[in-house]
């Protein structure tokens, strides 16, 4: 059986800072690559202050808020639009518990991380996250439609 277009969605997934410095992009990438989701739109970017706080405005009242600012904006982060048959909910799998700690092996902060507040990866937490966010981070013309060509790649 096959899933049907509704049950398509997009998912906005970021590797902060620590992750680019740490020279983790490919590693990241290449699973959710292999997990089989198709690539809508990718870019290295710096992220102004006000972009970042308005990407987690639901945390505003945190005591950790001005730190999670610093961080997210402290080096280049790669923006990444990731769609497919439940996307939102896979990735979140795929990148574990916000605390390392609790995160289990085999996902990208049970591998790869250590703290919360350095845990190398954002993923959206709802279908209607996925399109805020991918609305916010990418601009018109920065996305692609695109249809997977299995055939002649390797030829
Ligand atoms: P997630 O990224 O798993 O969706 P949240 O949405 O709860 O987690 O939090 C967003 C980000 O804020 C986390 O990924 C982490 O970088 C940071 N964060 C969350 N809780 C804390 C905390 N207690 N201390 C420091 N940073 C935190
Ligand atoms: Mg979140």
């Amino acid at each position: 059986l096959v899933a049907s277009l509704e049950d398509v969605e997009e998912s906005y997934i970021m590797i902060k800072p620590d992750g680019v410095q740490r020279g983790l992009v490919g590693e990241i990438i290449s699973r959710f690559e292999k997990k089989g989701f198709k690539l809508k739109g990718l870019k290295l970017f710096q992220c102004p202050k006000e972009l970042a706080q308005e990407h987690y405005k639901d945390l505003q009242s945190k005591p950790f808020f001005p730190k999670l600012i610093d961080y997210i904006t402290s080096g280049p982060v790669v923006c990444m639009a990731w769609e497919g048959v439940g996307v939102v909910a896979s990735a979140r799998k795929l990148i574990g518990a916000t605390n390392p700690l609790n995160a289990e092996p085999g996902t990208i902060r049970g591998d790869l991380a250590v703290q919360t507040g350095r845990n190398v990866v954002h993923g959206s937490d709802s279908p209607e996250n996925g399109k805020r966010e991918i609305a916010l981070w990418f601009k018109e013309g920065e996305l692609c439609e695109w249809t997977p060509v299995l055939e002649p790649w390797l030829k």
